[in-house]
């Protein structure tokens, strides 16, 4: 049977409740010159839909609009085709979902996160449900960066020096995950060895975009390659079962 919700019947899904939920959110936003704008929707998806199959899980259509880009992990709002929601946007459409899910009832939930920027508003909306819910359901949020070992982040980044997180914005590890689940979209020929987007340790509005390196891309892409988005893929989802297993018995 397919993974998918959205796919099933009523009756099947309905009879899936006590399995696991995956709920994956992205974004739609500027990836550089040689991403698509739906990358993290794209990973979110790509990762819960391994992991579903591991753990015979239930993945819910994506959340494909996240809370706003930032100049100093997304390139910003003055990118075309980055299309923010608002933070109060986000923690309603997620507790929305959320409490439907669990009224359907099901109790076990993994939110499967791609885009930096959601996190905060995800976790809001986590603890309102839980609230107006009486914690009948275990949520849990995680993503694709956090789980990942240290060491594997070493192997990652064996050519070029790991700029951080934030600055790895359409760079190394988004481009070879890219090339992991959806190479068709990458576009290796057009990606310019930029030097990275000098970090700034606080935030200032308006919002300025010369700050930004003009390709939208925060730090080199340069020495992405699909074995490396391999390398992520399998490391954290074995991560990503193990957290299942602790939080869920399953
Ligand atoms: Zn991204």
């Amino acid at each position: 049977m397919t993974h998918f919700m959205q796919e099933m019947t009523w009756k099947e899904y309905a009879s899936c409740a006590d399995k696991i939920v995956i709920l994956p959110i992205g974004a739609t936003e500027q990836h550089g010159e040689h991403l698509p704008l739906c990358v993290d929707a794209v990973l979110a998806e790509g990762f819960s839909l391994k992991l579903a199959e591991q753990i015979d899980g239930i993945i819910m259509p994506t959340l494909r609009y996240g809370y706003k880009s930032k100049p100093m992990s997304g390139g910003g709002p003055l990118f075309p085709g980055t299309v923010d929601l608002n933070g109060e946007t986000v923690i309603k459409l997620v507790y929305d979902v959320l409490t439907e899910i669990i009224r359907d009832g099901f109790t076990k939930i993994l939110i499967m996160n791609a885009h930096f920027e959601n996190e905060a508003f995800i976790v809001e909306a986590m603890d309102l449900v839980t609230r107006d819910t009486n914690g009948i359901a275990k949520i849990l949020e995680t993503n694709w960066w956090d789980p990942m070992p240290s060491h594997i982040i070493d192997q990652v980044f064996d050519e070029i020096p790991f700029p951080g997180w934030a600055l790895e914005h359409a760079a190394v590890t988004e481009t070879s995950l890219m090339l992991y689940f959806k190479p068709e979209l990458v576009h290796m020929d057009r990606i310019t060895d930029t030097k990275n987007a000098e970090y700034m340790p606080y935030y200032r509005y308006p919002i300025c975009k010369s700050d930004i390196p003009e390709t939208g891309t925060l730090a080199s892409a340069a020495s992405s390659s699909f074995e490396r988005g391999k390398l992520i893929v399998d490391s954290v989802l074995h991560e990503l079962v193990r957290i299942c297993e602790k939080e869920f018995n399953k």
